[in-house]
């Protein structure tokens, strides 16, 4: 293997030390409020690993659960309190909900200064128009990493492999945007011919939620392959990146699990931070 390893855990703890250090400057502690609906073991992971950042860097962590068999106005009762609760900064409403709530009615309940997962249409909205606002973490969380790691972005020919809202279509509109630069292509499921497209990446980001989509021959000798995917295989966790081919070629690689992942968790932090800030004044 010739490739550099982009280390998310490391740049992770960093990016938790610097929101620790803000935090114990300021005269209030920012609150993040989490929501969770169901039984998902993996949400409750997701969310367990939230609330311990969140008493790591100094906020206050705030918890609600309801069972699956909540109905949507349940929910929405509950994010109104919490959009009204002076005390609460951020509000994570962990994804997926169960079957039978509506997650995009409820994410648009959200008070938008509280959006600290930045998925609601007012935040991207303000992202599409390029102006500052909530911004969702895992876009955040990668162009922190190439930023740490000194990877050129500017002029730089970027290819993403997905285009959903959460992940594929916010990174295209941030690479692409006034002061970062890149020229940015987003691929998706139905492009012809993707290794072709993706051979042509300084900065190849794999976000499909394929084990294994992007092997060492779609990628470009010495590009940085960035890799958002999270796949159960057989138990374990596996990226969209096949990483020993991928990892022959490329100059920079993240590995699955330790890069991306732990990103996006340090993003939602800085969100809340922000958001606290903001908010308070
Ligand atoms: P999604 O299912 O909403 O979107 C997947 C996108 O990939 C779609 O746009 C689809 O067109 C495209 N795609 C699928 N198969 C493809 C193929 N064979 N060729 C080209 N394009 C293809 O998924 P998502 O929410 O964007 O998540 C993508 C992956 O990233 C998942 O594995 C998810 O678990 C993971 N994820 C990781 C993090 C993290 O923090 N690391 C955060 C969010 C999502």
């Amino acid at each position: 293997m010739t490739a550099r390893i982009l280390d998310g855990n490391e740049v992770a703890g960093i990016v938790r030390a610097e929101v620790a250090e803000a935090v114990s400057a300021l005269p209030y502690t920012p609150g993040l409020a989490t929501i969770l609906v169901g039984d998902d073991p993996a949400s409750h992971v997701y969310v367990r690993g939230k609330r311990r950042d969140a008493e790591e860097v100094g906020f206050a962590s705030i918890h609600h659960e309801l069972p699956a068999t909540a109905a949507q106005s349940e929910l929405e009762a509950l994010i109104d309190g919490l959009n009204g609760d002076p005390d609460v900064d951020g509000i994570l409403l962990q994804l997926p909900l169960p079957g039978g709530l509506d997650s995009e009615a409820a994410v648009e309940r959200i008070d938008p200064a509280k959006d600290v997962d930045g998925l609601h249409p007012f935040n991207l909205g303000l992202l599409v128009l390029g102006r500052k606002g909530l911004r969702p973490c895992t876009p955040g969380g990668v162009v922190r990493l190439l930023e740490h790691y000194d990877v050129p972005i500017a002029g730089k020919r970027a290819v993403i492999v997905g285009r959903s809202f959460l992940v594929g279509r916010p990174l295209g509109l941030i690479l692409s945007e006034r002061g970062v630069d890149a020229t940015v292509t987003v691929a998706h499921s139905r492009s012809a011919d993707l290794a072709e497209l993706t051979r042509q990446a300084d900065i190849l980001v794999a976000a499909a939620g394929s084990p294994g989509l992007i092997r060492g021959d779609h990628v470009k000798p010495g590009a940085t392959v960035i890799d958002v995917g999270i796949n159960r295989v057989d138990g374990k966790l596996k990226g969209d990146v096949d990483f020993d081919s991928a990892a022959e070629v490329a100059g920079a690689i993240t590995p699955v699990p330790g890069g991306v992942g732990p990103m996006t968790r340090a993003m939602l932090m800085v969100n809340t931070l922000e958001a606290a800030r903001s908010r308070r004044g």
